[in-house]
């Protein structure tokens, strides 16, 4: 390609509406122009890295027995109804009415479609497994479309939905479509972690892991193990419980005034003790039902780790403290475990039961209990694991320091079970004639997000830094001066020899000083470079550029189509 003749419309500005080092790239580069919030035309030379990515996740799909097919946009909003997910989907859902008023929707996702599909399409175990997937654009309304084409309202994704006989078969499909992503983010050049996630509202048979890419401008914070390969999502993440060595007390608990005295750090204050000696008692209010959690007074309560343990509210938040006044007769400040009434719901923190001796408020405002001993002196209903993990406590697994990461989800591999496929009736008949349910797994990539998360990891101050296997082109060729006829055709004759050794090279024929044609090139992030100078030229030599590591040599004109052919081959290696 010529760049004369190449729609690639670079810029020297950053956009002021980038707020993000790949968005701003992205635009400057001339890879993406919006045209509404959310939506975007990509220029031919973010087409190509798409392409690409697109190629490579196909390639994966298939080896691991993936069936590509193509559904509709377009869905009509009965299967929706059916699966009942038209009323709560919520303001994410771009809907829309044909002509004859019938409710549509576009597809941000496409369970309904498929299992419509399955069921009138699988009959016997036989046909089993079965993975089915497409690539292709998802619409969603997002609340806070941004980042260019990190969270866009219309995006490509991968997804794969797969069909099996049982769970031993979803674990199956699951471990090769994991496996698969390892292999797609691996061969993309990314630097990413499979993260342990929430399975959250979809609901289904558990079991989940997002695909981060590391990089501080990340939407999602994630916990990895320093000693092993343990890594969760921070909302889901574990650690061990932590003992704290301390003396039980030889009486009984204490009543103690504590006037005024309202927050964790007051009450500290004023009994001279450490936040980490307090039981935190928090009244919460799941739908309709009131429970009492506790928690040590140095930690955070993780209310997503608390709705799943009590089998998922729609909505869970703290008891108003008029709820509080009535139930427990006192201000929020002053909650304790001790002597409850009898229906409320005791559920702990499982670091609670391990206390030793502790303070926790007494139920009557301005009141506080001391030397309490939790297993001796309240009523643990439930005990769970309810808190956040907090920076160098101890790996569940292996006990090393754990840490934390900013990250940016580019895939997720999901088990869904039974939901839809016992909702829309997909089932199948066993080698004995009896009719189960088909058990289903669902595996999403965000191909568009993963440039904007490439660039992310790969950019330096001038521009992209493009790993060789997602580059829109492999080689720059840059004559520096276009008054020279030798500099000029010399750079002719080696871009045909690169495109007939099957390089994807550009040749950056424009009228333009070498120095714009550098900040170009360096801006886009071809990773490598050409350079012809008269000078160099003289002695039959040019300049070759790695664009990563910025070294360079001076090459034969007559090795330097091999050499550059030998570095892309040894770049595109896995
Ligand atoms: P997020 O939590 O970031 O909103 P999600 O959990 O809703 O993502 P999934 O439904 O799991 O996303 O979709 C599969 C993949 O599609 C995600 O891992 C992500 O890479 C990509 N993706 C999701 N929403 C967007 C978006 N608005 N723009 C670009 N890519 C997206
Ligand atoms: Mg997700």
């Amino acid at each position: 390609m010529l760049v004369s003749q190449l729609l690639n419309p670079t810029l020297r500005e950053v956009p002021a509406e980038a707020e993000v080092i790949s968005h701003q790239l992205m635009v400057r580069a001339g890879l993406i122009r919006k045209s509404a919030s959310g939506f975007y035309t990509l220029l031919p030379l973010g087409l190509r890295v798409l392409r690409k990515i697109e190629t490579i996740v196909r390639e994966e799909m298939d080896a691991k027995g993936g069936q590509e097919i193509l559904m509709p946009i377009m869905q009509p909003a009965e299967l929706w109804k059916e699966s009942g997910r038209w009323d709560v989907y919520g303001a994410e859902l771009f809907r829309l009415k044909d002509r004859h008023n019938r409710e549509f929707c576009l597809g941000p996702t496409h369970e309904e479609i498929i299992t419509d599909l399955i069921r009138g399409e699988v009959r016997s175990y036989k046909q089993l497994p079965m993975l089915l997937y497409q690539i292709q654009n998802k619409y969603r309304d997002e609340r806070r479309p941004r980042f260019g084409l990190m969270r866009g309202r219309e995006f490509l994704m991968k997804d794969l939905y797969s069909f099996d006989r049982d769970e031993a078969g979803l674990q199956e499909s699951y471990q090769k479509m994991y496996d698969a992503y390892c292999r797609i983010f691996s061969r993309c050049g990314l630097s990413y972690r499979p993260v342990e996630a929430d399975a959250g509202a979809i609901g289904g048979t558990g079991g989940t892991h997002e695909f981060m890419v590391l990089a501080d401008s990340g939407e999602n914070s994630v916990v990895y193990c320093s000693g092993c390969d343990y890594a969760a999502n921070t909302e889901k993440s574990e650690c061990r419980p932590q003992v704290i060595d301390d003396i039980s007390p030889e009486g009984q608990t204490k009543l103690v005034a504590t006037p005024g005295v309202k927050t964790i750090n007051e009450v500290c204050e004023h009994l001279t003790v450490l936040p980490s000696t307090l039981v935190k008692s928090l009244l919460y209010q799941g739908d309709e039902k009131t429970f009492l959690v506790l928690i040590r007074g140095d930690r955070t309560l993780n209310e997503i780790k608390l709705n799943n343990a009590l089998g998922g509210f729609v909505s869970l938040q703290l008891a108003a403290p008029e709820q509080v006044e009535k139930i427990l007769g006192c201000g929020p400040g002053s909650v304790g475990p001790i002597e409850v009434p009898e229906g409320l719901m005791v559920v702990a923190d499982q670091e609670i039961p391990l206390m030793k001796r502790a303070v926790c408020g007494a139920n009557k405002t301005g009141y506080h209990y001391v030397d309490v001993v939790p297993s001796r002196d309240f009523r643990l209903d439930q005990v769970f694991d309810l808190r956040m993990v907090e920076l160098g406590e101890a790996c569940l697994k292996c006990g090393a320091p754990l840490k934390e990461a900013r990250g940016i989800e580019v895939g997720q591999v999901f088990k869904l079970g039974t939901k839809y496929s016992k909702a829309f009736g997909a089932t199948f008949l066993d080698e004995n004639g009896e009719e189960k349910c088909c058990v289903m797994g669902c595996y999403g990539i965000g191909v568009t997000r993963s440039i904007a998360a490439a660039i992310e990891q790969n950019h330096d101050d001038f521009g992209i830094i493009w790993p060789m296997p997602i580059a829109p082109y492999h080689c720059i060729i840059i004559p520096a001066s276009t008054k020279d006829v030798q500099v000029v055709e010399t750079a002719q004759k080696l871009y045909q020899e690169l495109q007939r050794l099957g390089v994807e090279v550009v040749l950056d024929d424009r009228d333009e000083r070498a120095g714009v044609k550098f900040k170009d090139a360096d801006l886009v992030g071809y990773p490598i470079r050409v350079t012809l100078g008269s000078k160099t030229l003289a002695n039959g030599q040019v300049e070759l550029k790695d664009r990563k590591t910025n070294d360079t040599q001076l090459v034969l004109v007559k090795d330097v189509a091999r050499q550059v052919k030998a570095m892309i081959q040894q770049a595109l290696q896995y």
